[in-house]
């Protein structure tokens, strides 16, 4: 199998086609008069096949403004969303993703919007269409009690109640179950978060804490993440933790462990490796992508996987059962913040982008720390992988699988094997910088990892990622 040809899905056509349909007969189902003077609706999802829904086009969010307050005694979370995004094209209407929770007022430039819900759509209709290119906010009342995304690929997901408090997290989705969104990778955006819970919980999410609040019996916790971030790498912990705040070369550094949690426990330590192991990473990957730096370990059982949450990875409990400290999964999480982060995927069939390298990144720091080599990793690896199963595209039901995670790793060190170190790390460190803030592919990576190393690449990637049987080490 080889990777040219296989083109990504692309969003838009169906909705051009029903557009155009509408002009020539403007009283087909579906049609409505503000498709009229080339005004059409946004596509109801980002065309991605591996997320059917999720996502919305005619716009691109810049900005999320989230001012949430969440009572445990009552699970009960009220909200109000300030959007601020660009129309893309000529918009009648657009989708916003909301999962559950009921939605008072919507305004779209200030004036009350027309708005219906769909199947974990909110449909706003502005008064008057916005023109491509127009700037344009959005502001979303919203209530209820928020419910878990029940088909979360990583376990469960989205908006859990927790005993102590709450968890929202999860990928490839989890942000519609508390916050209206385009919830899809290809849109990032910079996010201030004010999470308002009742005195003595804290309240963790992404990016640089700002000054908290308390009146009444409340306190409002405050977040500032100014890097575009994905929609699944938001994450809002609430319960009874103990936080830790301070600085790591110069910027906010914020850890959590619950209280429950013993001082000097393994979750604690591993934690507490947080800026050195960030700091060897950036030997190798360029400049660490963020404003901040921090972690947060969940005692809820149910979270049972770590997550590269914007600046503050989540950790849940599996990770920190023995005495020792775990900077494995710490090294993971932490390499994600370039790889995936701040190089985010365009469409999910290429997560193996996020996952290769972080997978690849647990063996770095293992050599650095003084265990097995790379190399001797990659031997290992190689021994035991199933080459039938690819790591570009492996279907939805496999994209946490080890062709992604491990075989992603072996075709990462092949690479390096291939055009040596320096021309290695000078393709990373290219990478991180030229796509920084943004969004790759598969074939980004490919045309890059030429140019920096003036070989042609694309049999050694073909073979590494989709070839159907064992290639010869390089
Ligand atoms: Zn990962």
């Amino acid at each position: 199998m080889v990777l040219t040809g296989r083109t990504p899905p692309r969003r838009g056509p169906a909705a051009v086609v029903a557009a155009l349909t509408c002009t020539i007969a403007l009283v087909a189902v579906g049609c409505t008069g503000d498709d009229e003077g080339g005004f059409r609706p946004g596509a109801a999802d980002a065309g991605d096949p591996y997320v059917p829904g999720r996502g919305n086009g005619g716009y691109d969010v810049t900005h999320y403004g989230l001012d949430v307050r969440y009572d445990p005694a009552t699970d009960r979370l009220t909200g109000r969303a300030t959007i601020s995004a660009t129309a893309t094209q000529d918009l009648s209407r657009f989708n916003l993703d909301l999962a559950g929770l009921d939605v008072g007022a919507v305004t779209v430039g200030g004036a009350r919007a027309e708005h219906r819900r769909g199947d974990g759509e909110l449909v706003v209709t502005p008064s008057d269409g916005l023109t491509r290119g127009q700037p344009f906010s959005v502001a979303v009342e919203y209530a209820g009690v928020p419910a878990p995304v029940a088909d979360g690929a990583l376990g469960v997901g989205g908006f859990l109640h927790t005993d102590d408090g709450a968890i929202a997290l999860g990928q490839p989705d989890s942000a519609a179950t508390w916050f209206p969104v385009n919830d899809h990778p290809s849109d990032k955006a910079s996010y201030d978060i004010a999470v308002t819970v009742p005195d003595g919980l804290a309240a963790l999410s992404n990016g640089v804490p700002g000054p908290k609040r308390s009146a009444g019996g409340w306190t409002t916790w405050r977040w500032a993440e100014r890097q575009p971030m994905a929609s699944y790498l938001t994450t809002l912990v609430i319960g009874d933790y103990r936080v830790t705040t301070g600085t790591h070369a110069g910027r906010p550094m914020v850890t959590a462990v619950p209280s429950s949690e013993p001082a000097g426990g393994a979750a604690a330590a591993s934690l507490a490796r947080t800026g050195a192991i960030v700091d060897f990473l950036a030997t190798r990957f360029g400049p660490y992508p963020f404003e901040s730096y921090g972690g947060i370990v969940v005692a809820d059982p149910r979270i049972g996987y770590a997550l590269e949450t914007q600046s503050r990875p989540v950790y849940g409990p599996g990770f920190f059962l023995d005495d020792r400290p775990n900077p494995a999964v710490v090294a993971h999480e932490l390499a994600h913040q370039w790889f995936g982060d701040s190089v985010s995927l365009s469409h999910w069939r290429d997560i193996w982008l996020n996952e290769g390298f972080a997978s690849y990144a647990e063996w770095l720091w293992e050599e650095h720390d003084g265990g097995r080599t790379a190399q001797r990793a990659f031997e290992a690896q190689y021994a035991t992988t199933d080459w039938s199963q690819p790591s570009v595209d492996p279907g939805r039901a496999a994209m946490f699988g080890n062709a992604v995670y491990k075989r992603g790793a072996l075709a990462v060190h092949a690479l390096r094997r291939t055009v040596g170190d320096d021309a290695f790390f000078r393709i990373l460190r290219a990478w991180t910088a030229e796509r920084r803030d943004g969004n790759a592919t598969t074939e980004d990576l490919i045309v890059l990892a030429e140019r920096v190393s003036g070989r042609q690449l694309r049999s050694l990637f073909d073979a590494w990622l989709v070839g159907g049987s064992a290639p010869a080490l390089p």
